[in-house]
């Protein structure tokens, strides 16, 4: 089948201050873009040619993994946030939050560390496994816990160039701003 770059539904200057409109240009408009365009080439005559995007994220190695996990998880990242959402968890998502990891201050402080000392590009997930908890969970590169058989709740991308050109070096005030764009109540329906 053939990916396209989904629609974002919000404008590319909806986040700032917090995330630029020139880091979304180049983001979502150069790096997720690419990722689309490489994993259309690389399905070709595989045997991923008909697969969609999920079942590549599960099943697939190499380059079409790589491109195809980047795809779903730039989608998801880039969907969880809004210029004007809930800025705290709601719902039955709050009370799992509350339950397991005292409040949610406390459960941002774990999650913001783990994506702070992720080391290298990767991603920070919050996933929900198969007994129903919440678990936070730290993946090099493209990695989606939907290969382990847990259910993603909020992602963050640590590779630099999600804050390089609006924090730089600066990995912890660009996990700052993070918490100040997602949207709770996108969050919540993945629980
Ligand atoms: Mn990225």
């Amino acid at each position: 089948m053939t990916f396209e770059l989904p629609k974002l539904p919000y404008e590319l200057n909806a986040l700032e201050p917090h995330i630029s409109k020139q880091t979304l240009e180049y983001h979502y408009g150069k790096h997720h873009q690419a990722y689309v365009t490489n994993l259309n080439n690389l399905v070709k005559g595989s045997a991923f040619e008909n697969s969609d995007l999920e079942t590549i994220v599960k099943e697939s190695d190499g380059g079409i993994f790589n491109n195809g996990a980047q795809i779903w998880n730039h989608t998801f990242y880039f969907f969880q946030f809004s210029p004007n959402g809930a800025r705290t968890a709601q719902g039955t998502l709050a009370d799992a939050i509350n339950a397991q990891y005292g409040s949610f201050a406390k459960f941002k402080e774990e999650f913001t560390a783990a994506a702070a000392t992720l080391f290298g590009a990767g991603w920070a997930w919050l996933a929900k496994n198969k007994e129903g908890k919440l678990e936070i969970i730290k993946e090099s590169n493209a990695g989606n816990p939907l290969r382990n058989g847990l259910t993603p709740i909020l992602t963050c991308d640590v590779w630099e160039h999600a804050y390089y050109l609006d924090t730089q070096n600066a990995r912890p005030q660009y996990l700052k701003n993070f918490w100040e764009v997602l949207d709770w109540n996108v969050i919540g329906k993945r629980f």
